[in-house]
């Protein structure tokens, strides 16, 4: 029965390989036949930079000298809190542990986001309809496009942006729709507060195909942190205009200086239409795990459930375990405060770097990142530069230069900008200060090394 409906099946596919090999042979003759691209890969590929190689990508330490300090891609060269790594270690010897989860996250993690979120939300959030345990926030994020976009819906961001949107997007058929977060007009040290929206201009973005808007409080790579007018602003639009938001909020437990973090969810009405994006990874010292969550209201989880569910199932059991305990103990042991104090101190040692060499550059008032003005930095045009960063910014070579030359890596921030408005973020390097106090120092002091080429 069967072999009687496969044989023809196979018979077809042999001959699809035949017409293939004899296609490029005329009459027979044995030309070989190239055979490095027998099956064009998908259009979607084309769109949303993905073939481009990505910066993560160039800048990554393999790509670099062993001796070069890592200041580029932000991850932390120090190991999660033990509290944390323990349970990680105990849920490895356990069985459950060890085996699919619930697509929506693990009960024990999910009730350790209700209880720490919850006070936070003004709210007592609901572990089965309102929080979502994706494989990082970037698949969480993801997973709402697939959720919610239809071919050509429109997704404002504001630029410059988390690079990953723009393929996240546009592979889910959205068009990105780029809204301008204006750089500080003066010089020296400006603070990410400096960097402004225009409302009038996210209005006049908006048009009927716009679905979504993405906001990222604090923001990667400007460290900014969104002022509650501000928010009240774009959630006014959100309203008139019937728009989803996205609020990528994954540092939020790194804001300094006291300053207040607001969630756009909590603002009158927008729980309704907000999904809050949030990362075991950036809290807990753990980028690798891929463990993140939404939180938002049934009509935005249970869509997004349904895609995240068909994209990777669940995300890793005993990590989410970890994640877990890290969310159940942090405040007896006051581990965010303590944490926000030595990104502080950490922050403090590269600012302190740029002061003394009078650059201009933007004092985060969350997140990790700092964005220095590479404008007058003037690099040889003749470098030796990898074809990887030439035919792009102007900060891909810089970057690279230092890299090389100085020996501390850092992030051409235009990648975070589409290409038409490329050259503003060609001004600036990012450098991320999720390092421990010796590395940071050891980088400060090298950077020193900037005056010889600052024009
Ligand atoms: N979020 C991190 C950063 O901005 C890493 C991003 C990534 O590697 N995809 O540096």
């Amino acid at each position: 029965m069967w072999a009687r409906v496969l044989l023809p099946r196979q018979r077809l596919v042999s001959n699809n390989h035949l017409r293939r090999a004899i296609m490029s042979v005329p009459n027979g003759a044995s030309k070989p036949q190239d055979r490095s691209n027998l099956v064009p890969f998908s259009s979607r590929l084309k769109e949303g930079r993905a073939l481009a190689e990505d910066v993560w990508s160039i800048y990554n330490v393999a790509n670099l000298p062993s001796d070069c300090i890592n200041l580029g891609q932000g991850y932390m060269n120090f190991a999660p809190p033990k509290w944390v790594s323990e349970a990680a270690n105990t849920a490895l010897q356990g069985i459950a542990e060890n085996h699919y989860s619930h697509p929506k996250g693990r009960m024990r993690l999910r009730q350790a986001i209700k209880a720490h979120y919850s006070p936070q939300f003004n709210r007592e959030l609901d572990v089965e309809s309102e929080i979502l345990v994706t494989s990082g926030a970037n698949e969480g994020q993801y997973s709402v496009f697939v959720a919610f976009l239809e071919q050509g819906d429109e997704v404002i961001m504001f630029e410059p942006f988390f690079d990953q949107y723009l393929p996240s997007v546009t592979f889910n058929g959205g068009k990105p729709v780029y809204v301008p977060l204006h750089p500080p007009k003066t010089e020296g040290k400006n603070t990410s507060n400096e960097w402004t929206i225009d409302l009038a201009e996210l209005r006049s973005a908006i048009t009927s195909r716009t679905k979504m808007i993405i906001v990222n409080t604090p923001h990667n790579p400007v460290g900014k942190v969104f002022t509650r007018k501000e928010l009240e602003g774009i959630a006014a639009l959100a309203e008139e205009f019937n728009l989803i938001v996205m609020s990528d909020e994954v540092y939020d437990c790194l804001t300094f200086d006291g300053k207040e973090h607001v969630r756009i969810a909590t603002l009158p009405g927008m729980w309704d239409r907000t999904v809050t994006v949030g990362s075991a990874g950036k809290a807990f010292c753990a980028t690798g795990w891929r463990v993140g969550w939404l939180i938002g209201p049934p009509s935005i989880i249970r869509p997004t459930l349904a895609a995240t569910t068909r994209i990777v199932f669940c995300t890793t059991s005993p990590l989410q375990e970890a994640a877990a305990a890290g969310l159940e103990q942090a405040e007896q042991r006051g581990y965010f405060a303590k944490q926000r104090a030595e990104y502080a101190e950490r922050r403090k040692i590269l600012t302190d770097a740029f002061d003394k060499l009078g650059l201009t550059y933007t004092l985060p008032e969350g997140s990790y990142f700092i964005l220095l003005d590479i404008s007058n930095v003037k690099f040889p045009d003749d470098y030796p530069f990898p074809a990887s960063v030439l035919g792009r910014g102007r900060d891909f070579r810089a970057c690279w230069f230092i890299a090389i030359e100085l020996g501390v890596s850092s992030i051409p921030v235009s990648e975070f900008y589409c290409e038409e408005h490329a050259n503003i973020g060609e001004a600036y390097a990012r450098f991320a200060f999720c390092k421990d106090t010796d590395t940071l120092k050891r980088a400060a002091e090298r950077l020193q090394k900037l005056k010889n080429y600052i024009q």
